[in-house]
């Protein structure tokens, strides 16, 4: 099933120059880009994308380092994106993320970890509403 997914490369990975190896992972892992763009966050937007882990103790943490820097936000597109996503992505403790994944090659910390991808095709809808509209989806 032809299926959507959204994507954010975090400010950890922009930092270090990471965008095109991790961009060929996603493209390697099957996956196709419909719109991409590069943005900064505002502490509010980020507070915003991640509101559904607001009572956790890490929320403070993750939304500054979220608006610490750039990141690139994309749409893709394949079978099954966004369960084939967070395969390539790996677990969200990169100690515990499989070999060959990104967050494996490249993750910092369980809160640096590089991606970002959606959990469900429902929340995936969320997201890529969150930072696109319809005229920027052009893949
Ligand atoms: P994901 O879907 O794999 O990104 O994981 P979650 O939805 O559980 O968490 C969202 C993001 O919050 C993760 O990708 C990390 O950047 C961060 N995060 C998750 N768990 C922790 C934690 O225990 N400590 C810190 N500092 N950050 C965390």
């Amino acid at each position: 099933m032809t299926q959507r997914t959204f994507s954010i490369i975090k400010p950890d990975a922009t930092k270090r120059n990471l965008q095109g190896a991790i961009l060929k992972m996603i493209q390697d892992a099957g996956l196709r880009i419909v719109a991409m763009k590069m943005i900064r966050m505002t502490k509010e937007q980020a507070e915003g994308f991640y509101a559904v882990h607001s009572d956790k103790p890490f929320f403070g943490s993750l939304t500054d380092f979220m608006c610490s820097g750039p990141v690139v936000v994309s749409v893709l597109e394949g079978e099954n994106a966004v369960s084939s996503y967070r395969q390539a992505m790996g677990a969200t403790n990169p100690a515990n993320a499989d070999e060959g994944t990104i967050r494996k090659s490249f993750a910092l910390d369980i809160e640096k970890n590089s991606v970002h991808g959606s959990d469900a095709p429902e929340t995936a809808a969320v997201e890529i509403a969150y930072f696109f509209n319809q005229l920027e989806i052009v893949g």
